[in-house]
């Protein structure tokens, strides 16, 4: 008998081709047999087990995509004297629309005027770079 691994250890794309490996020795020794039902099974088995690996490739994907902006979010402070955003340990401010709209941490250029513009939404505002200690 293999040894229990646990499911937490195992990565979701592991384990997918653990069964998908299964599947395909399954659907092998089915040709040997002469039981169309059974036959038919299996193929179709093996069909949905390629369908669920392409849907769960998809959700690690998003899942992974969203972890990044969560961590980008938590790493973001508003500094309550200036109304900026900035990243942690970081002078320069992001753009409050985009950042508040979408979670997108887009840094403000720096204009002769003394705004900053974003590269995203073309908007300006107040730049305010601020002093250390944060
Ligand atoms: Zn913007």
């Amino acid at each position: 008998m293999d040894p229990v691994v646990p499911v937490a250890a195992v990565s979701v794309t592991s384990l997918l081709n653990n069964v998908l490996s299964s599947a395909r020795t399954a659907k092998d020794l089915a040709k040997q047999s002469s039981d169309s039902e059974l036959k038919q099974q299996i193929a179709d088995l093996f069909n949905d087990i390629l369908e669920l690996k392409a849907k769960v490739l998809d959700l690690d994907a998003e899942n992974r995509e969203l972890r990044d902006k969560l961590k980008e979010k938590t790493v973001v402070e508003r500094d309550p004297d200036t109304e900026c955003f900035y990243k942690r340990g970081e002078t320069d401010p992001l753009c409050p629309k985009c950042f508040q709209g979408s979670g997108a941490a887009v840094y403000l250029q720096s204009q002769q005027d003394g705004t900053g513009w974003c590269v995203i939404c073309v908007k300006r505002y107040p730049f305010t770079r601020r002093e250390p200690p944060f």
